[in-house]
Parts: C-alpha cells; structure tokens; sequence
C-alpha cells in the first residue's frame, strides 16, 4: 500500500520519500510472496470489484509508464498476473447470497448449480448440497505482490522519488505545520529525523504503533491476528503419473475459495524446477492472537494446521476427480503472517482525526485490508494520493468506495469506541 501510493503520488509530480524498513527485498510482511489471489465477480454496486478494476487499470498505466520510459517494452501485465478462472465452492445454504451475486452479473461465468451440471460444465465431482461458481475475466488469477512491488519502486526511482531501505519509523509527530519522523537505521542504528508537510501511513499490521502519537485509536480499530500458509506438493511420481488433461485440469482449477465457515483458499504460488505447481493453502478465518508482532512471522505451523491444509487440499483434488491420496500431499514449508482487521473487514484508506477532533488532512492513513489488500492494491494508493491533494472524482462508485473506507466512517468508528 506504501508502494502504491508512493508511485501514485510520484506519477502525479510529488516529491516522494517512501521509508521501509526491511530490505530492498522483502523477507517478511503481509506482501510476501508470489502470489495473491486477484477476483472481480460481486454483488452490483460491490466496492471490491471496483477497487480490484480500478487497480488493474492502475497497474496498466504503470507498465505504459515503464515501458515508455525505458523506450522498450521490458514489462508486462503478465509479468504481474497470471490469469487462471477463479473457481468459488458455495453452499445451497448460501443460495440467496448466490442469486444476489449473479443478479445482472457483469463478469464472464459459468455456474452450476447442481453436481449434474458440475461434471458437464467442469468435469468436477460434488455432492448437491454444493454449487460451482467459475469466474473467466482478463487478470483474474493471481498476482505477484514482489514483482508488482519492485515495479512500483522502479517507477517512482524514474519519477524522480527516493526509497530509503532499512529504515524503520520510530516515532511521527505533528510539529506545528509539519510532521517529524524519526527513522533509525536497521542495519547501523543511526537515528534520523526528518519533516514531511504530509504523510502517507501505511504500515500494514504496524499501523497502530506508527501512529500511536496522533492518533492512538488505530491500535484499537485495526487488530492484528495471526494466520498460517501451508504450501503443498503433490508427490511428483503421482503429479507426473496424472495424464495431461488431469493435470490442466488442475492448473485450470486454481485459484479456488471454498465459502464453508473457515473459507479456504488455495492458489499456485509457483511452479517448482520440475514444472510441478507448488500450492499456497489457508484458512480466511483461522485467525490467532499474537504475542510479539515481531517474531510472528518465523512461528511454525502445529501439526492441526498442517493437517487441516492437506485434508481440505484433497477434498477439493477429489472434487476434481484427480486420483491423489493424502499421503501424496508433500508438506513444502509454512509461514506465519498477519491480517490487519477492522471490526467490519473494511480497509481503511482516511484522513486522520486529531486530539482536537479536526480532520487533519494533511495525513492518509491506508489499512485494515485483512485478507483482501493486494488485489485493489493500486486503487488505495490512488485514492490515497488524491485524498492528501484534496483532488476529487465524482463518479458514482468512487464516492461510494470513499465512503465506505473514508474520515466519516472513522468519526463514527471512533464514537463506537468511545460508547
Ligand atoms: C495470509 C494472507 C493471505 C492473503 N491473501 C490475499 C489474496 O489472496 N488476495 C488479496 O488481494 N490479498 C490477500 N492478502 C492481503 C494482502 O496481502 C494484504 O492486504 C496486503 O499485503 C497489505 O499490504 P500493506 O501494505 O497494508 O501491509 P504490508 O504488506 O504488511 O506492508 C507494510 C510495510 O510496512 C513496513 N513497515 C511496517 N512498519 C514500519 C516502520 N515502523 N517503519 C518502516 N516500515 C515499516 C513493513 O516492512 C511492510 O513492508 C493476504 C494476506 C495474508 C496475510
């Protein structure tokens, strides 16, 4: 979200400082990794497919810019996403939420509503209390948060903005007009001070300590939990034994979000030396407290983690009428890592209100994006940057997703707090 809205602010003429504290190549944080599933299909009017529209929109743009600045054409949306369809299980326990999706549905999909119409449409195999929604849209897929990320930073590098590595904020004040940030080096432990007349915070789990001096009700209204990622292979003896068209069956079938309580999901992260997909599997609700946000990220997966990714891997390999047994399923590595969560798991990109209860609009504070960030992840920067240059659009679903992540909604979370 940093690195979006940096490249956002740059394109339009800013001068940028982004300050990271982790290396130019990120070993932890919530946009680790290769990929992050990237989905458009929702309800009329829904905000989530208008941020992940607009953030491939964004990312377009950005690819132009690269492409016509280094007079070549070096980059490429694909290099970005992978587009594969978007396969959702849902339930007919769920069958009103079904109709309200497909209602008037404007992205390409293909639906069976019974197991009948499953093995005809997908050649899937599924009990009837179940129903197969398949998204085909341009980038619906996965992204790669590293590559879109070293992109961005390149960009604003040619637009003339700086990135400072290494360097972890330690404390943001206002000081009259300005804010004072103090950074100190990771590596040396050289403290800096800096002045900044507007900021963009976006610290992902981190929010609440960066800003804890100007507005402390962060660390209240964004928590941050705990979640695992299994990544899994299949044996490679049994990958290689499936024929072709079984195993284009289940590239073809990735990413996929299982809609049962815990939702799982499950995406390929990459693909190994032998052309074997490497699986990325979790849980959207399998959140657990944190002790020291630090060190969370290096914490093992229990044993029931990494069973509950494999028993649900394979229900959803036999729904694909694949012959693979769970002991096929060859636990790669875990890894710990973080969502940021509102109490409605609606991100917030807002001014801040200050000790005087003014909007302070010198300031954008971008998170809570729980599991869902990295897909409208240029739009937040975007709205970002035209906040903090008191810009505007006045189209319709702009001001509804304004609203919806905006400094009205803040004031009435902070006044929940306060009651
Ligand atoms: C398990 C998991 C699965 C997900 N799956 C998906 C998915 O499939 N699709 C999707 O769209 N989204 C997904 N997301 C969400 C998405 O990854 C996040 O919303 C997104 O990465 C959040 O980005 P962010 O910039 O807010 O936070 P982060 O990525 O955490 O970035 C914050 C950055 O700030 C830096 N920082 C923090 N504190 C300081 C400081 N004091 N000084 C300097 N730098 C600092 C950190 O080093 C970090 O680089 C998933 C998230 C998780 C955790």
């Amino acid at each position: 979200m940093g690195s979006s809205a940096g490249w956002e602010l740059s394109k339009s003429g800013e001068e940028v400082l982004l300050i990271e504290q982790q290396d130019e190549k990120y070993t932890f944080g919530s946009s680790l990794g290769e990929a992050r599933i990237s989905r458009s299909l929702g309800e009329q009017g829904d905000i989530f497919s208008f941020l992940q529209q607009q953030s491939v929109a964004q990312t377009a743009a950005l690819i132009d810019y690269l492409n016509e600045t280094e007079n070549a054409q070096h980059h490429s949306m694909d290099d970005i996403y992978r587009t594969s369809p978007m396969t959702y299980i849902r339930y007919t326990s769920q069958q009103n939420d079904v109709d309200r999706l497909l209602a008037e549905q404007a992205d390409p999909y293909k639906f069976a509503p019974d197991s009948s119409t499953a093995k005809a449409l997908f050649g899937m195999q599924i009990p009837d209390s179940l129903m197969i929604i398949r998204e085909y849209k341009k980038y619906t897929g996965t992204l790669n948060p590293n590559v879109l990320i070293s992109k961005l930073h390149k960009a604003m590098n040619y637009a003339g903005s700086d990135i400072w590595y290494n360097e972890k904020v330690i404390s943001l004040t206002r000081k009259n007009a300005l804010y004072e940030i103090q950074i100190e080096n990771t590596k040396t432990g050289q403290v800096r001070t800096i002045l900044s007349k507007k900021v963009v915070v976006a610290a992902g789990p981190y929010n609440g300590q960066v800003i804890k001096s100007i507005a402390p009700y962060f660390n209240e209204l964004i928590t941050p939990k705990r979640l695992f990622l299994s990544f899994l292979k299949i044996n490679p003896s049994v990958y290689n034994s499936l024929s072709y068209e079984q195993q284009q069956r289940l590239q073809e079938s990735y990413p996929v979000g299982d809609f049962s309580a815990e939702i799982y999901y499950s995406m390929i992260e990459n693909y190994d030396t032998n052309g074997h997909p490497v699986l990325k599997v979790g849980g959207h609700f399998l959140r657990t407290e944190i002790d020291d946000l630090d060190s969370v990220w290096a914490k093992t997966l229990t044993q029931d983690e990494i069973e509950w990714s494999k028993i649900n891997t394979i229900r959803y390999l036999n729904m694909l009428d694949l012959p693979v047994d769970i002991d096929d399923l060859e636990f790669v590595q875990g890894y710990s890592c973080v969502y940021s969560l509102t109490d409605s798991e609606v991100s917030y990109v807002t001014h801040i209100v200050d000790e005087n209860n003014e909007i302070d609009k010198n300031i954008v504070l971008v998170g809570g994006m729980s599991g869902i960030g990295a897909k409208g992840s240029l739009a937040y920067g975007l709205i970002a940057s035209v906040l903090l240059f008191n810009k505007d659009d006045p189209s319709i679903m702009y001001q509804k997703t304004k609203a919806a992540l905006g400094v009205e909604r803040l004031e009435d979370d902070i006044d929940a707090l306060d009651n």
